[in-house]
C-alpha cells in the first residue's frame, strides 16, 4: 500500500505503525458486517485513500438484494435531496430472503464504539424505528442491488491512545457510505452516508 503526499510521517517508526493500522482495517471487515461474506476491494492504484470498500454477499452466496431502512424524508421534513436512508439498515437477500443487518449508527462506528466502551452520547445522526421500507434506484426505481459498504478512517488517534484497541481498529470508522449498484440500469449511487465521529 502506498501513501499519497498529504501523509507526513515523523519517522520510519510512525510510518510503519500507520501501515500496520491500514493492514488491520484492510484485513478485517468491521464487526457490523459479520452476517455477510465480505471481501475487501483493493484500490486499483494501491494508494491508501483512508477508506475501505467491501464486496458483500449473503451466507447463501448471493450478492443481490434489497436495502431496507428508513427514508430521511419522513424523519426530517425539510430534507429535499435524493432518496436517502438512515439506519438501522438491512440487506434482504434476493435468493434466500434472509435479512442481514448492515449497520446501526447507534451501535457502529467511532461514536457508537466509544459510547459502548467509554460512555458518551453516540452518533448525532437521524435514526428510524418501526417498519422499514425498501430503497429504490434514483435512476429507474428498481430495488434489486449489489451493495458495497464503504468505511472511512480519517486517523487512528484513538488506537494510538488505547493500543489494546488495535485488534478492533476496523470498528472505529468515522464515516460510512452504503454504496449500491442497481441491477436493472447499472447506476451506482449512495443509499445513505453517515458522519460517525
Ligand atoms: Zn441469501
Ligand atoms: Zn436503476
Amino acid at each position: 500500500m502506498e501513501f499519497s503526499e498529504e501523509f507526513q510521517f515523523e519517522d520510519e517508526a510512525a510510518r510503519s505503525w500507520y501501515e500496520r493500522m491500514v493492514r488491520q482495517v484492510q484485513g478485517h471487515a468491521p464487526a457490523c458486517l459479520r452476517g455477510f461474506q465480505s471481501k475487501m476491494i483493493l484500490p486499483s492504484d494501491l494508494v491508501w485513500d483512508d477508506r475501505t470498500y467491501w464486496e458483500i454477499a449473503c451466507s447463501c452466496g448471493s450478492k443481490t438484494g434489497q436495502i431496507i431502512g428508513y427514508s430521511l424524508r419522513y424523519l426530517k421534513s425539510d430534507y429535499e435531496g435524493p432518496l436517502t436512508f438512515v439506519t438501522p439498515l438491512g440487506f434482504q437477500c434476493s435468493s434466500c430472503s434472509l435479512n442481514i443487518e448492515i449497520i446501526d449508527t447507534d451501535l457502529h462506528g467511532y461514536d457508537g464504539e466509544c459510547k459502548a466502551r467509554f460512555g458518551g452520547y453516540g452518533a448525532a445522526t437521524y435514526r428510524g424505528s418501526g417498519k422499514r421500507s425498501v430503497f429504490s434506484c434514483h435512476e429507474c426505481g428498481d430495488s434489486q442491488l449489489t451493495v458495497i459498504p464503504c468505511f472511512q478512517y480519517s486517523h487512528f488517534d484513538i488506537i494510538e491512545d488505547e493500543p489494546e484497541l488495535e485488534s478492533v481498529a476496523q470498528d472505529f470508522f468515522d464515516w460510512f457510505d452504503c454504496e449500491v449498484k442497481c441491477l436493472s440500469c447499472g447506476h451506482s449511487q449512495s443509499a445513505g452516508d453517515y458522519e460517525l465521529a
